[in-house]
């Protein structure tokens, strides 16, 4: 069942205009991305706009995997990442390498930089999109990437409020096969006028209507979007495997425990020296 108030992404289709479009609004998924991480009011904003925005990609996958989307410059901002399955299931990090202060814009914060966009299947090759991120705002720069990866005109508008804890975005997107330029443009300046109150405190029918009540949209069922950390004990086991033994002794020699701790979900995977022996073998006289 999906809740009234929950995550929700909408997909829906221009029946007479060769277009499509997707509005994601967010709230909890958000929350448990910033929370816990005291993020300068600047990049808890961004990485809202950067999660809406990796729903409104992975929207779009049409196989079981991931799509991720990083940002990385020599500004204060030095790493910013998003993780989005096709089930819509999201986390996402920032790290700072100064300080970001209110003020800044997009360019501040990142300085020089790009934008790296892997989509991921579960089966087969993955993929990179990488684009300069020369625009002023985080929008433009994907629409840049939508323009080049898909050769589609795209607009794309993403919204975040880190103090109320709402972000969300609209997507519009002219199919493959649109005869008439003029739909999409058309359909471009109606989209624009949204309003991030709109998107925020409004149903998405509501918010719809608002912008196209002269158009004819089939509104496809809504999917939930959530938060969801990939990390696990199993994981962590591995990355200690993969370090190998003499590595982890060392570890074990400085210290009773090892904690691997998760940034994105603030998890810590614990393991003593009897979960070494159990990785490695009671071979080594060092453990007891
Ligand atoms: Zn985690």
């Amino acid at each position: 069942m999906i809740q009234p108030d929950a995550d929700l992404l909408h997909r829906y289709l221009f029946e007479q205009r060769d277009c499509r479009g997707e509005l994601v609004q967010l709230h909890d998924t958000y929350a448990r991305i910033i929370e816990g991480h005291d993020y300068p009011q600047v990049i808890a904003k961004l990485l809202g706009e950067a999660l809406a925005a990796t729903c409104l990609l992975t929207a779009t996958l049409k196989f079981e995997g991931e799509i991720t989307v990083q940002i990385q410059g020599d500004g204060p901002l030095s790493l910013l990442v998003i993780n989005g399955r096709n089930d819509q299931s999201m986390r996402g990090i920032a790290r700072l390498k100064s300080h970001a202060g209110s003020d800044m814009g997009f360019q501040q914060l990142i300085g020089h930089g790009q934008m790296v966009i892997t989509v991921a299947p579960d089966q087969g090759e993955r993929y990179q999109g990488i684009v300069e991120l020369s625009e002023a705002t985080f929008s433009a720069c994907l629409e840049q990437y939508f323009i080049r990866s898909e050769q589609l005109a795209t607009c794309l508008k993403l919204f975040a409020d880190a103090e109320s804890q709402q972000c969300g975005g609209i997507l519009l997107q002219a199919l493959p096969q649109q005869n008439d330029a003029d739909d999409f443009q058309h359909l471009q300046v109606l989209t624009s006028t949204l309003k991030a109150g709109e998107l925020f405190d409004l149903p998405a029918e509501q918010v719809l209507h608002r912008l196209f009540h002269e158009e004819n949209v089939t509104l496809y069922p809504a999917q939930s979007v959530c938060f969801k950390c990939s990390c696990s004990r199993e994981r962590s086991k591995q990355a200690l495997l993969s370090m190998g033994k003499d590595e982890v002794l060392q570890l074990f020699s400085e210290q009773e425990q090892v904690d691997i701790h998760c940034q994105y979900c603030n998890s810590h995977h614990v393991f003593n020296q009897e979960d070494m022996i159990e990785l490695f073998g009671k071979t080594n006289p060092s453990i007891h």
